[in-house]
């Protein structure tokens, strides 16, 4: 064997020894939140956080089935989504904030990023699932984005189901309506009519009123989604609505960068435009997906006065969270990966 043969087998043995072996793009991944906020050890019972922990390994076997058998990832955010919207744990859907008024006010919207295809609703009331109406607007009608008493209109003439308002009651919203009213010096309304009479419950450490829910995911053909869908802000006045159902703020997919939900005083996630910002960064200036979260959460989000967080996927596999909060309901898996599931700031 000549020298320089010899040579070239060392340098390619040390080369073999010592170079970290990538990590192989998982072929599908999901990212799921159920809300930041102040949330901490201390306050959770044992028994709440059990429930948390156990809806959101939920909602991880549910993504997690669409999307290992090919399904695509706009199926698996609404199957997700869902789930949560039925699940009174969490600010979406049944389990909604309320407003002033005493009623609920749900927004949500989804977007695909194959196509930037997307669709948004503001100001729905009767509608079960608002995060079936986000997609039906997508796919059903000419428009992106519906508000209002028309959203369930829509939502009737294409066939998705219809509750009376006191379907979205829980005990535990009403209560934290009756107390914001009372600081904020504002009357209390009525119960609304259809509303159960009142009943024991147990309380949960939500004052900063999250529990927004959100999904991200990648599917087996590489293509990204997302989708959010929220009660918005207790005691939210005058047809308020947050960043959820606003395209580039609370939600935002894009084949050519990423895709994202977020979570928090939606206020402020509208004036950064959070999730186009966050894909911005990985488009234009090649941030990678944890940075570019990490920018705009922790250094802008947070220099302008706002909190909570976000949740991101991006179509080469990478996956990120981050929140400025003391917690933030979240999971995730990927495929040949044990799903992971976390609530408090100390957990991976
Ligand atoms: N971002 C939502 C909103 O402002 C609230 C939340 O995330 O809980 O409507």
């Amino acid at each position: 064997m000549r020298q320089y043969q010899k040579l070239a087998m060392v340098v390619v043995g040390i080369f073999a020894l010592t170079a970290t072996p990538a990590l192989a793009k998982p072929q599908w991944a999901i990212v799921i939140h159920g809300g930041a906020g102040v949330i901490e050890r201390k306050d959770l019972t044992p028994e709440t956080e059990a429930a948390y922990r156990a809806a959101m390994a939920r909602a991880v076997a549910t993504g997690t089935a669409v999307l290992d058998k090919g399904g695509t990832a706009m199926d698996a955010v609404e199957a997700v989504i869902v789930e949560f919207e039925d699940d009174p744990l969490f600010n979406a859907g049944r389990g909604a904030v309320f407003t002033a008024e005493g009623g609920n006010s749900l927004d949500a919207a989804v977007m695909d990023g194959a196509t930037l295809n997307a669709g948004a609703v503001a100001g729905v009331a009767r509608t079960r699932h608002p995060v079936r109406l986000a997609r039906a607007v997508m796919e059903k009608s000419r428009h992106v984005m519906m508000a209002g008493s028309g959203t369930d209109a829509f939502a009737a003439s294409v066939g998705l189901e219809q509750v009376e308002p006191s379907f979205f009651f829980t005990e535990r919203r009403w209560s934290q309506l009756v107390k914001a009213l009372t600081d904020m010096g504002l009357p209390i309304p009525p119960r609304p009519a259809g509303a159960p009479a009142p009943q024991a419950f147990t309380p949960i450490p939500d004052d900063r009123k999250f529990g927004t829910v959100g999904v991200v995911a990648l599917d087996t053909a590489g293509n990204v989604a997302a989708g959010t869908s929220t009660g918005g802000a207790t005691a939210k006045r005058w047809g308020r609505v947050g960043d959820s159902p606003i395209i580039g703020a609370g939600t935002y997919a894009s084949n050519q960068s990423c895709a994202v939900s977020a979570t928090g005083t939606g206020e402020y996630f509208i004036r950064l435009t959070v999730a186009r910002e966050i894909c911005a960064l990985v488009q234009y200036r090649g941030l990678t997906l944890q940075q570019a979260a990490d920018t705009v959460i922790q250094d802008r989000l947070t220099a302008l006065g706002g909190d909570g967080g976000v949740i991101a996927i991006a179509p080469d596999g990478q996956i990120a969270w981050s929140y400025n909060t003391s917690g933030m309901y979240r999971a995730r898996a990927a495929q040949g990966q044990a799903p992971v599931i976390a609530i408090y700031k100390d957990e991976p």
